[in-house]
Order: structure tokens, then sequence, then C-alpha cells
């Protein structure tokens, strides 16, 4: 179809929900870093962007390695990472940030003998009053910080070759503290760097919002940004405002309880024609570090047993559910520095 002919006709509302995607029309390649290497983003298939295999909350002054041992994590998540893949899943995002229990290279190990590709992260994460950040925070600056992300990404992480395929972070309620504000600087920052996604553990809208203007001061768009966890803002306009800012709505914590709410989230969007902007997981997992045998491992095939039949039956159609589960992923997670676009008329 001739652009023109096509923009008229998507101006004209008959294409609806396919004017976005023009944006990313361009045929240029979309690499995705999994713990396993390097893939196009269209080999991505059915993706969980936001699970747990491992956590440890003991905070970042204490948090290690010989706190757990390896080989019982592996049994235990193992069994959990095969099922969801004999369900369909073919890529699983790992959302655990470093110091609180990440662990590239298990997860390594984890994806070769499952098939699962699992995608893991750098970054920090400043949520729950800073105890998950290391004490060289608060005396380094943004850019030093982003410098630690962009070098993990370039040389690997921990000493293995494995590279993040994101960055993560995490940060309270708004107003933003100002350790909080560095993190996100840093990502906006080790953003332009690097072209992985910023995605922020975020405590409400009012953060949110914060942080997509603080990227947008460092020239960052609100397309490299995912707000997780953005069900647990009540308000759900401020979902398709930020939405509509360009910025990816994740709303996670899919589980047996929360069906209902997430379907409404969802036709929310779904009525706002913004559906190409959300993402959605479980944020279900894990081997919990410190409790015994791991503690309560909470399964991943929850949303594709039970949540996506819900969706049907409250009339999403088997594109929009492939839209969330696959499309959206691939373009969330592909690689590519996303600056702001410039106003074109600068008049002051
Ligand atoms: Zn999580």
């Amino acid at each position: 179809m001739q652009r023109r002919k096509f923009m008229r006709m998507a101006t004209a509302g008959i294409c609806g929900a396919a004017l976005p995607f023009l944006e990313t029309a361009a045929a240029a390649p979309s690499p995705v870093v999994t713990v396993t290497g390097t893939i196009d983003a269209s080999q991505l298939g059915l993706t969980l962007m936001h699970e747990h295999v491992l956590v440890d909350f003991i905070g970042a002054d204490k948090v290690s390695r010989d706190r757990y041992d390896a080989e019982e994590v592996f049994r235990t998540a193992l069994p959990h990472l095969r099922r969801v893949h004999g369900l369909g899943c073919r890529t699983l995002v790992d959302c655990t940030p470093n110091f609180l229990g990440r662990d590239a290279g298990l997860l390594a190990r984890l994806a070769r003998a499952s098939g699962l590709r699992i995608v893991t992260n750098t970054g920090y994460y400043g949520a729950r009053n800073h105890q998950y950040l290391p004490a060289h925070v608060a005396r380094e600056t943004p850019e030093e910080l982003a410098a630690r992300w962009t070098g993990e990404y370039r040389r690997g992480i921990d000493g293995t070759r494995i590279k993040p395929g994101f960055i993560k972070i995490g940060v309270d309620a708004g107003p933003l503290s100002a350790l909080n504000a560095k993190i996100v600087d840093a990502a906006a920052l080790a953003h332009l760097q690097t072209g992985l996604t910023i995605g922020a553990h975020t405590g409400d809208g009012a953060a949110a919002m914060e942080e997509l203007s603080l990227l947008d001061g460092r020239g960052v768009s609100p397309e490299a940004f995912i707000w997780i966890h953005a069900q647990s803002e009540r308000k759900t306009e401020m979902h398709v405002e930020a939405a509509r800012r360009g910025c990816w709505v994740e709303f996670d914590g899919i589980g047996p309880r929360s069906v209902e709410r997430h379907v409404a989230l969802l036709q929310n969007m779904r009525e706002a024609k913004l559906l190409h902007r959300v993402l959605i997981s479980q944020d279900a997992g894990w081997y919990h570090v410190g409790e015994a045998g791991g503690g309560d491992y909470r399964g991943y095939d929850f949303l594709l047993t039970d949540f996506a039949p819900a969706l049907k039956t409250a009339g999403f159609s088997e594109a929009e559910i492939k839209q969330l589960l696959i499309a959206n992923p691939q373009r969330a997670l592909t690689i590519r520095v996303r600056k702001k676009v410039e106003p074109r008329n600068t008049r002051k």
C-alpha cells in the first residue's frame, strides 16, 4: 500500500490500531539480548515480561551468592520453567536486579536446560527506601553509575560474558527521593549509550510521570521506558496519559485473585486504543532466599492457562492477545536508542 494512502486511511480511522506501528515500521535489525546470546526480536515468541527465578530481600549490604545453594535453586526453578515452556512460552524476562539476587550464570544454565530464553538486566533498585542500593550510589554521579551499567552491557555481568537485555531500576512513590531521581537519571544516560530499554518498578503514577520528565530532560523518548507495576496506580486515567505520552504501561502481578481487575485495566486501555503500549505479566516465581526449600514458588503458567482464556471470554480477540504477549514484547525488548523527537517549531 502506498504510504500516503495508508496514512490517509489511518488518519480517517480505517486502520484503527495499526497507525501507532508506523513509527517502528522501518525494517531495521531488531536485536534482543538474552542470557544465551543475541537474537532477533522476531524469534522471541510468546514472552512473559516480568517474572523472577530467585529473589533475596536481605538488603544490599548482606546479599551474597553464599546465601543460597545454586544447585537447589536450579532444581527448584527448572520444573516451573519447563512447564511454562511446554505451554508455549518461549521467552521469560527475569526482573531480579543486582543486589536482590541477580545470578546471570544460573539463569543461563536454566535457559539451556528448560529451552526457554531468559533475559536479565542491569541497573539498581532504589524502591523500599534504598535498602537494595549499594553504598556507592550515594557518592557517585549519574554518569559514573551509568558507566557501571553500560560496562555490564559491553563486557558482561560479574565476570561472565552474559549481557543484560534491559535496564531494571526501582523507585518508590512520588515525589522521588534524590537517590531515586539519580538512578533514573543514570538509567537515561545508560539508555543513550546502549539502547537498552528501561523498566522501572514504580511506586505510583506520580513517580511514573516524574520518571518520564527526567528522561525527557536527558533527551530520551518515553518509548524507551516501561512503567512496571502500573496496576498499583488506582487512577486509570494516568495509564492512558502515560501511554499517550508513548511509554510502555505494564500490568504485571496477574494471578488467580486479580483476574477481574486486570481484565478491566486492559479493557480501559483497549477503549483508549492503547493496547499497543501495554505489557502484561505475573511477577511470579521465585526461590525465596532464606526460606526453607526456597519457600512458596508461584509457577508461571496461570497467565496462559487461565488469564488468556479469561481475556477471550471478555471479548479480546486472538490478535489482541498475541499483540500483548508477542508483538509488544518484541518492540519493548528491541535494543535501540530512542531519542525524544524535538518539536519542529522551536519559536519561543
Ligand atoms: Zn517483580
